[in-house]
């Protein structure tokens, strides 16, 4: 009888906290840097891969094949826009089309050519969408980050704004015995994984989910950088199948969100990423002398997001419409450095209507 007193009082504040439910919006944030949008729309590139295992004969059965969760997912559960192919357009705005640029613009809703210039951590001077709703009481203690590489809290400048954050080989601020072994993990992979300043996907996901377990952030933002990373180094297929597993690592995130009641049918989706790259070959570079690099995607899906599909004929959107689409669902006044103010991204909109 003893033994059962707590369970029973644990199950009455559950049931106080039920009937006082908080309704502020819950928002998860996820980048893949550098992951075209040809190989998302189209899967594999015959011409540049090694390996076959990702070839199938049209391009929606390459593209389920290298990214099932999206492909079986998202398009019942809200829209995908930048399928050029289809004339659905996105892009930077910025000039530079690497990463820093890319996430600053992203977040803080302007391309600021004049200052914005390296991929040097080096703190933001511009103020991003999610410093404004972390000083909001609806969000303040609720809103964290995890980012693969070092810089992308830097474009957000999260210390400036105070919200948890970790990136490249930094400890999670999640404190329990998975987060110290995968602490471990990231200090045993040989060479650092990629470097100093990057870690691998898998542990930034790992600390990632525990942290969504463990402190239920309103707002929370994942950071990948597999992708990039492999495209650089020239090796297509492990590029591959750093989406491949991306999509893994996104799908368990949803899965594990919609499955506990605070993320419940109450929880937004939003993904992009910092900017394209080169076409054919130049699959490997980015950059200002890299044509296209700039092209860009989105996908939102979840709560109050319409189920559109792959969308068409639309557009062009721009990276910097990212942010203001965050201040929508969050429902907070942002007002970028620039002073003028994008509009958030509405997928039925096409500037030739
Ligand atoms: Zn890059």
């Amino acid at each position: 009888m003893k033994k059962l007193l707590p369970a029973t009082v644990a199950a009455l504040l559950t049931i106080l906290s039920c009937s006082k439910a908080d309704n502020t919006p819950r928002l998860v944030i996820i980048t893949l840097d550098g992951l075209r949008w040809q190989e998302l729309y189209s899967g594999a590139d015959e011409s540049l891969m090694g390996s076959n295992k990702y070839w199938r004969e049209t391009p929606a059965e390459r593209r389920e094949a290298l990214m099932p969760f999206i492909w079986q997912y998202v398009p019942e559960h809200g829209y995908m826009i930048g399928n050029r192919s289809k004339e659905s357009y996105m892009q930077v705005s910025n000039t530079m089309n690497f990463s820093y640029p890319g996430y600053s613009e992203m977040f803080c809703g302007w391309a600021d050519d004049e200052r914005i210039t390296s991929n040097n951590p080096v703190p933001n001077p511009n103020v991003s969408v999610l410093e404004v709703a972390w000083k909001d009481p609806r969000y303040n203690g609720s809103l964290s980050m995890y980012s693969s590489w070092e810089s992308v809290r830097y474009a957000v400048n999260s210390e400036r704004a105070g919200f948890p954050a970790s990136s490249a080989h930094e400890p999670s601020f999640t404190n329990t015995y998975v987060t110290r072994m995968l602490e471990d993990m990231d200090a045993a992979t040989p060479g650092e994984g990629f470097g100093y300043s990057e870690r691998l996907d898998l542990i930034t996901y790992g600390m990632a989910m525990e942290t969504l377990r463990e402190s239920h952030p309103k707002v929370f933002y994942v950071a990948f950088g597999d992708t990039d990373e492999f495209a650089h180094e020239g090796q297509y297929d492990n590029y591959l199948e750093a989406a491949h597993w991306t999509d893994r690592f996104i799908g368990r995130i949803v899965e594990y969100c919609e499955s506990d009641p605070f993320y419940k049918g109450k929880t937004t989706y939003l993904i992009t990423c910092d900017h394209g790259r080169g076409v054919g070959p130049e699959y490997t570079d980015h950059g200002e002398k890299t044509a296209r690099s700039g092209e860009t995607w989105f996908m939102a899906f979840g709560k109050d997001v319409p189920v559109l599909g792959e969308t068409s004929g639309n557009g062009p959107f721009y990276t910097r419409q990212f942010a203001a689409t965050i201040a929508d669902i969050l429902d907070v006044d942002f007002t970028p450095g620039n002073g003028v103010k994008s509009a958030p991204i509405d997928p039925e909109y096409s500037e030739n209507d």
